[in-house]
């Protein structure tokens, strides 16, 4: 079947079975197929990544005045809801070996706040944290560790899935990651208990009343039955998608390692990404923004690497542990267009582009 075919099928269902509201039996297929997909217990979908982490970090205990160690290298929507809960993010340096949380700064941190209250790593990209090393850092100072793996769906570390190591993971299926159901998140755990209270709470808190009671402040984050529908069908193309994702990374990598000064983004022997994006740094000879704008007069599309959180002007006032390496990264970093739905010729395109550029300055 089609890719489309998959999902159309499932969203029919919830129509044909008037099962057009909130929650439904795609809700509970999804969680239940999610969950055996990457190898964790227990799953509930929510309306996004972003609400996904809000959950995991209410799970956890964070609430007002509590400190979190949080990647600095990332999207906006990691470090957010640490404020939601009134929390106080700090945020750590990236390593060059996964350009995701550095170890050594993470054990830096745990010096200065020894009563942090939960750590949230993310897999930038599709690539690995270095988790056994995070991971006994946590569970020598017995605190908890969030991944976000909004990112690396399908990514594996040593062998076993991103999301599943920490005492929650998180997945978005927002438009433009690996597999979307236009938004969308889910939250797993194999604690599920926790996974049990994240129901409670975003379906609104409601006591088990005849009448609306509510003993517990409610969100309503759940994802929607028609929603999971496309997430059913998306989920059985995951893997069709990081191969796709591969053999474009694999072209870049054939075609521009040659050029001199250009870096691809490191892959571990004990990291196999999804390759949701495939980056590179530059040297000094030429800037991204050049680049960026090179590619944009022939009318494709690049981006920046994520700008740090300890550079946001929002986040200014706290406090990052560190060096300079995510700033770098930022400063040299490109994401090429990684489209599964690109050909052989726009890639070609791509690659044409940059080689002149390069061969010009
Ligand atoms: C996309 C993304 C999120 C947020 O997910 P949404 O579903 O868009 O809310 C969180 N963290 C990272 C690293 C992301 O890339």
């Amino acid at each position: 079947m089609s890719e489309e075919g998959y999902e159309l099928n499932y969203v029919k269902e919830a129509f044909q079975t008037n099962w057009i509201s909130p929650l439904g039996p795609n809700v509970d297929e999804f969680e239940k197929a999610f969950a055996i997909k990457i190898g964790t217990k227990s799953a509930v979908a929510l309306s996004s990544g972003t609400a996904s982490i809000h959950m995991a970090l209410k799970a956890a205990g964070v609430g007002r005045g509590d400190i979190v160690f949080c990647s600095s290298l990332t999207f906006s929507a990691t470090a957010n809801p640490i404020i939601y809960q009134n929390a106080i993010p700090v945020f750590i340096d990236s390593d060059l070996e996964t350009w995701n949380m550095c170890p050594y700064a993470l054990e830096k941190a745990f010096q200065k706040y020894p009563n942090v209250k939960a750590v949230l790593v993310v897999h930038l990209y599709g690539l690995s944290a270095n988790l056994d090393r995070i991971m006994e850092i946590c569970d020598k100072y017995k605190v908890p560790l969030i991944e976000d793996a909004a990112e690396s769906l399908g990514t594996l570390y040593k062998g076993k899935h991103t999301g599943t190591f920490g005492d929650y993971g998180i997945f978005s299926f927002n438009g433009n990651k690996i597999i979307t159901t236009s938004g969308g998140g889910m939250l797993v755990s194999n604690n599920e208990e926790r996974i049990k209270k994240v129901k409670f709470w975003s379906t609104q808190s409601k006591d088990p009343a005849r009448f609306y009671q509510h003993s517990e402040l409610g969100f309503n984050y759940r994802m929607s039955n028609v929603v999971a529908g496309i997430g059913r069908g998306q989920l059985k193309v995951l893997d069709q998608r990081i191969q796709k994702k591969k053999s474009i990374f694999e072209f870049y990598t054939h075609e521009l390692s040659g050029l001199d000064g250009i870096e691809f983004m490191p892959i571990n022997e004990w990291n196999e990404p999804n390759y949701w994006l495939s980056c590179i740094t530059l040297n000094d000879r030429v800037k991204p923004l050049d680049l960026i704008e090179a590619l944009e007069s022939n009318n494709i599309e690049a981006r920046h690497v994520w700008k740090p959180m300890h550079m946001q002007p929002f986040y200014k006032n706290y406090d990052y542990v560190g060096s300079d390496i995510s700033k770098q990264l930022f400063e040299k970093g490109i994401c090429l267009p990684s489209d599964t739905k690109m050909t052989h010729e726009d890639l070609g395109r791509v690659v044409d582009t940059i080689k002149r550029l390069w061969y010009q300055v």
